[in-house]
């Protein structure tokens, strides 16, 4: 669970988060056109530090661009707006959540008024991150949209809505979490992190082009790769998955959380030795403390 701080980012100032409404017509909750990102802060030594901040711009950016919604405010302004909410919200670990949508209160498809408010949010996490293994369910009947229907690199709301019944039905089921199939009956993606299986020793993961180009994901394979790993991006069968070594999600809020059991089937172990060894140089990188990618953080603060 995260809380939203007590100040935000909206169009340029910084204003009480009550303040940040939007109407009940407009087009954000009536078609879900709505676009985010979120990204995280984390302490560094001697302050605090962003986790690829200029990524998830861009690629908030990106899912504007194709929704349709145009930003007043280029990559450095929402970069600075994320360091301003996080300097604010006077904690040093939390997630960013940049927001952008239709200002005016029509829910017509299409709406006619272009002009767009654009919020950034710092949000508090106030659980700690869970440690127990997951238990995944997948269903054949449970897919992501096909990229022709809506491009996997859109994070609109609106594209939630079936991963979000997906996630439900999972946990009827019994399970933590859901993982959904594409189009073509491939492993995809959970609904809001990407998916790594380990099979004799190399790291599998579902190519881009079907499933969101999670920043976590991309971390995570630079991370292999600089650990001399082999790493494989393809498509992934649900029987190879069911039957891997390892398995785990990667996402910024959780970064890599261990994947027990698929449809029933225990894995031979949770967290297995990839999966605990890219956690730490994961958590590693985003406290600074792995020299090998200093470009990844965006200094926030700094202490005395
Ligand atoms: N897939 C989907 C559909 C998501 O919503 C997210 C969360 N943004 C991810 C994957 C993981 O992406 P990231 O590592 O950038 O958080």
């Amino acid at each position: 669970m995260a809380i939203t701080a007590p100040l935000l980012w909206l169009d340029g100032r910084l204003v009480d988060s009550s303040s940040a409404t939007i109407p009940m017509m407009a087009h954000a909750p009536q078609r879900g056109s709505l676009v985010f990102d979120v990204g995280s802060f984390h302490p560094v030594k001697g302050g605090v530090a962003l986790f690829r901040a200029r990524e998830h711009v861009a690629r908030f950016l990106r899912s504007a661009k194709i929704v349709g919604l145009a930003l007043a405010y280029d990559e450095a302004a929402l970069v600075q707006a994320a360091v301003e909410v996080t300097l604010a919200c006077e904690r040093d670990e939390g997630l960013i959540r940049w927001s952008v949508y239709f200002t005016a209160s029509e829910p017509d498809l299409v709406p006619r008024e272009a002009s767009t408010h654009v919020a950034v949010a710092a949000q508090l996490l106030q659980d700690p991150p869970r440690t127990k293994p997951l238990r995944i369910a997948t269903f054949d009947d449970a897919r992501k949209a096909a990229p022709e229907a809506l491009s996997p690199e859109a994070k609109v709301a609106a594209a939630y809505l079936g991963p979000m019944l997906a996630r439900r039905r999972a946990v009827a089921a019994g399970a933590d979490d859901v993982v959904l199939l594409d189009d073509q009956g491939f492993i995809a993606e959970s609904p809001i992190s990407n998916v790594f299986a380990v099979k004799e020793g190399v790291l599998c993961t579902p190519p881009l082009g079907r499933v969101l180009p999670g920043i976590t994901r991309d971390a995570v394979l630079a991370l292999a790769l600089a650990e001399g790993m082999a790493v494989r991006e393809s498509a992934l069968t649900r029987e190879a998955f069911v039957s891997a070594d390892e398995a785990f999600l990667s996402g910024t809020s959780l970064p890599i959380a261990a994947i027990g059991t698929i449809d029933g089937r225990d894995l031979a172990s949770a967290p297995g030795p990839v999966t605990a060894r890219l956690t730490a140089r994961l958590l590693a990188a985003q406290r600074g403390e792995a020299p090998a990618f200093p470009e990844w953080l965006t200094r926030v603060a700094t202490e005395g």
